[in-house]
């Protein structure tokens, strides 16, 4: 039995207009509607926030990340002190990467191997040693819903030659990742690589959807291509998994337009420390755009950051407060922000889900879209949006 059971609930039309669908994905701490955002606690936080402002913004399940909890402060004292969930007083579903991605864009601090990465702590130069058998030990000790197997993204840029020896490569320590899981209450997702060519992608698919894992990840994007490099690998691989019974997710994308354009193109999962991340700088997303919070216009500006958002910002506080706790380095600054970052963030999501539950997705797909196209272009001019 599976720790974790998928079900599409409104499947894409049949006219082809959208990949799109509506799904639930039940893990054990329980239920989430996809598409779904998860926000990144990167050091068992979601940085400045309080988990229950984390669920208050919209969060069912956030991400935490392997190789970050396995230097600091140990899986195996995470482990001791009752897991992950226990630890960071959060009992809903998380979901850990493999270390994979961290592991191996250290650069110089790495040399990799058929067996494992060998690589120098960010945080002391201290060495350690990943392979795939010992990245799902550290998962299992942390003890999240689902855990990922262990592998070796490349720029997608990259050339041919090296994407498609990282390509293999992942494939073995695919399989190595499954052998080695052994928790029942935890699923495993596998990653699909290959980069921006079509043919590696197809095999990549091919490969790891022939394997029994819960969930298929797209690995190796959200690095630096274009978005329509990107849409063009996603049109080149979403269609190989027809009619496969799991959820796919896409790491690393967390803007309004690539959520949503990922999701047309029949993406279930997300995860980003983007909408966080930009909050901690002054920028709030908002329906008509972006807002920089460090703009001089926002010191006398009486206004809610936004006019009917739910969040701990806009329901008590002014752009001019924010703007001031920005300028003075309060600490409340990135709190409210992120607070607010998040609530927009997953607020959208939900807004798509409604799309797809109704049948409307097609239709509304322009609106959704020119709202997210204001969130990557430039400041929202007008004072009040
Ligand atoms: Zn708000």
């Amino acid at each position: 039995m599976s720790a974790a059971r998928f079900e599409v609930l409104v499947p894409p039309p049949a006219d082809g207009s959208t990949r799109a669908r509506l799904g639930r994905l039940e893990l054990p701490h329980g239920v989430i509607d996809t598409p779904q955002f998860m926000p990144v606690g990167t050091n068992a936080t979601v940085k400045a926030l309080h988990p229950d402002e984390v669920e208050a913004a919209g969060a069912s399940i956030i991400l935490a990340n392997t190789y970050h909890l396995y230097l600091r402060p140990g899986h195996e004292r995470i482990r001791d002190l009752g897991g992950l969930h226990a630890f960071m007083g959060w009992d809903r579903p998380i979901l850990t990467d493999s270390g994979g991605y961290q592991v191996v864009s250290l650069g110089d601090l790495r040399v990799i191997d058929d067996d494992g990465a060998t690589f120098k702590s960010h945080i002391d130069g201290s060495v350690h040693r990943f392979t795939p058998e010992h990245s799902i030990a550290v998962q299992e000790a942390l003890g999240a819903d689902v855990a990922v197997a262990f592998d070796q993204p490349v720029f997608p840029s990259s050339p041919r030659a090296v994407v498609e020896d990282a390509m293999e490569r992942t494939h073995r320590w695919a399989e190595r990742s499954l052998a080695a899981h052994t928790r029942t209450d935890q699923a495993l997702f596998g990653i699909v690589q290959g980069g921006l060519d079509p043919g590696l992608r197809e095999r990549s698919a091919r490969f790891i959807a022939g394997l029994p894992f819960d969930g298929i990840n797209i690995g190796g994007l959200a690095g630096d291509e274009t978005p329509e490099e990107r849409n063009a690998t996603l049109d080149a691989t979403i269609p190989l998994l027809d009619g496969d019974p799991r959820p796919r997710y896409l790491m690393g994308l967390g803007s309004p337009l690539d959520l949503l354009e990922a999701v047309h193109r029949g993406v279930d999962l997300f995860d980003s420390v983007l909408p966080a991340r930009v909050a901690r700088n002054g920028q709030l997303w908002i329906p008509g755009g972006r807002l920089n919070l460090r703009n001089e216009r926002f010191r006398d500006d009486p206004a809610p950051v936004q006019e009917g958002c739910p969040c701990p910002l806009c329901t008590r506080f002014s752009r001019a407060y924010l703007s001031h706790l920005f300028r003075a380095r309060e600490l409340l600054a990135y709190r409210l922000a992120t607070c607010h970052n998040l609530t927009f963030t997953l607020d959208f999501m939900a807004r798509i889900r409604v799309a797809l539950r109704a049948g409307t997705f097609p239709v509304e797909m322009p609106e959704l879209r020119s709202r997210a196209v204001r969130m990557s272009g430039g400041e929202v001019a007008v004072k009040r949006a």
